[in-house]
């Protein structure tokens, strides 16, 4: 039976959710918020606690205060709730906090690069956000494991160019689960068979972590989880705080990506020692606030469990799919019949541009979507069908207006009653595409079309 979660508790959870908003005819209605794999709104708790703290906040690590201490221990304590989040090892492992998960991802592949060895390659994917991808472009041979024609990973072709590069790949950098399409990833299967190749795994649990349980399983495990990353502004928990966890042992080694005070043991104008990791990792003052948020964030999602989260959000998803389909000219660019997935759904209306769609959806009904490539370029230029030669043709005409798409993505707070207040307003925009066109084409830019306004590409392609 399906759960209706249209009545949960768990709005009651979430700062915001009844806040009033302008729509373009001067109308204030309860914003809707279809835009969490970009970021998620606050929770109660975590801003409760921030508020419990902050009394007690001090600098963190070094202060003689009584108050220093005591933010020193929440925030060293924190590493111990992540840790038991995600199941990863308390004796092995290290849990470095970070701004996010792209701080965590450039942290690990500096570290791992100035190790010695062969092993010169990183297999990332076609799904990766740039997050997961530019990092590792400077430093090492990268390759990218194929998608099918829905944009599904490939386990084929990740064992056949594990094969194929005969023991020198060092990683298997995988998102746990795409912003794009929300597929979620076997990380399991695809940990077993890095290990059984010789690699290692970094799993980048940015969409994967708020929405469904992460085991990083034991180090024994072939299905362990070397590394994994991730940001609390996506699980209710702003304040910038991020996570990169991984065997303590390879931070020890080299220099770290960041330096300066609080990464040091002792110094001289000629010789540096480093100080152990986390602390190494974590050059200057540490962020206490965005530890408290995220551990505070942490015990709230696990007390309303995970696997719940999982379920809720992904009724939301098939009530959305069921009901998007039958709108005339909605496009979907990824398999909408999945099972493993959380809940994000990337489509096109025929005929307007997805650019003006957020914009219409937001002045007329006052929901929040995003549109443009996602920071996911070459995963979105593949599910577009687009050729190398159409982007060149982009990369060099900064007036072209830009092909994208548009994306809806539920947290845990969202219902049934907000989709079909979508549906709603999306099926009026599919039977009315030109009146609306016309309106907002004429609102971007004083009667002037999007592309005689220079709406060009680089204005509008950058939403993540
Ligand atoms: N990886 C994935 C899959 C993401 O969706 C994002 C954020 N859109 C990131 C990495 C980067 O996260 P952050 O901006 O918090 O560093």
């Amino acid at each position: 039976m399906r759960h209706d979660p249209s009545n949960s508790d768990l709005r009651k959870l979430i700062i915001g959710v009844e806040q009033k908003i302008p729509l373009s005819d001067g109308k204030y209605v309860t914003a809707i918020n279809f835009d969490n794999a970009a970021t998620t709104p606050v929770l109660y708790p975590v801003l409760r606690e921030i508020n419990h703290f902050a009394p007690w906040y001090s600098s963190v690590h070094r202060g003689g205060g009584y108050k220093s201490k005591v933010s020193s221990d929440i925030y060293e304590q924190g590493r111990a709730v992540v840790q038991s989040f995600v199941n990863s090892d308390k004796e092995r492992d290290v849990v470095i906090f970070t701004k996010n998960t792209t701080e965590a991802i450039n942290i690990l592949s500096y570290v791992l690069s100035q190790q010695k060895t062969q092993q010169k390659v990183i297999l990332s994917t076609f799904m990766e956000h740039a997050a997961n991808d530019l990092p590792w472009r400077n430093k090492f041979k990268v390759d990218y494991v194929e998608v099918d024609r829905f944009g599904r990973l490939s386990i084929e072709d990740l064992e056949d160019k594990l094969i194929r590069y005969r023991g020198s790949v060092k990683l298997v950098s995988v998102t746990g689960a795409s912003n794009v399409t929300g597929y979620l990833n076997p990380i399991y299967k695809i940990a077993a068979l890095a290990h059984k190749y010789g690699a290692k795994i970094l799993v980048d649990g940015a969409q994967m972590v708020p929405h469904t349980s992460v085991d990083m399983k034991s180090f024994d495990s072939l299905e362990h989880i070397d590394y994994l990353a991730f940001s609390a502004h996506k699980m209710y928990a702003p304040f910038g705080a991020g996570v990169l966890i991984g065997p303590k042992k390879d931070f020890m080694e080299g220099n770290p990506f960041v330096q300066g005070g609080g990464a040091i043991d002792l110094v001289t104008h000629k010789r540096v020692e480093w100080d152990e990791p986390a602390g190494k990792d974590e050059a200057g003052t540490p962020n206490a606030m965005g530890v408290v948020a995220l551990t505070t964030a942490i015990k709230t999602l696990q007390s309303v469990g995970m696997d719940y989260i999982y379920q809720i959000e992904k009724s939301l998803y098939d009530y959305a799919i069921s009901h998007m389909k039958n709108i005339p000219g909605i496009k979907f660019y990824s398999d909408p019949y999945r099972d493993d997935t959380i809940s994000v759904i990337p489509f096109n209306l025929e005929g307007v541009y997805h650019h003006l769609l957020p914009t219409i959806l937001s002045d007329e009904a006052g929901i929040a979507v995003r549109n443009g490539f996602f920071c996911t370029h070459p995963y979105c230029e593949r599910l577009l069908g687009l050729s190398e030669e159409d982007i060149n043709h982009y990369f060099e005409d900064e007036d072209e207006m830009f092909p994208g798409m548009v994306r809806i993505s539920f947290g845990l707070y969202n219902n049934y009653k907000e989709i079909d207040k979508f549906i709603s307003i999306l099926r009026i925009i599919a039977e009315n595409k030109e009146y609306y066109i016309s309106k907002y084409s004429k609102n971007l830019s004083s009667n002037q079309t999007m592309k005689e306004a220079g709406l060009c590409n680089h204005m509008f392609n950058h939403g993540c």
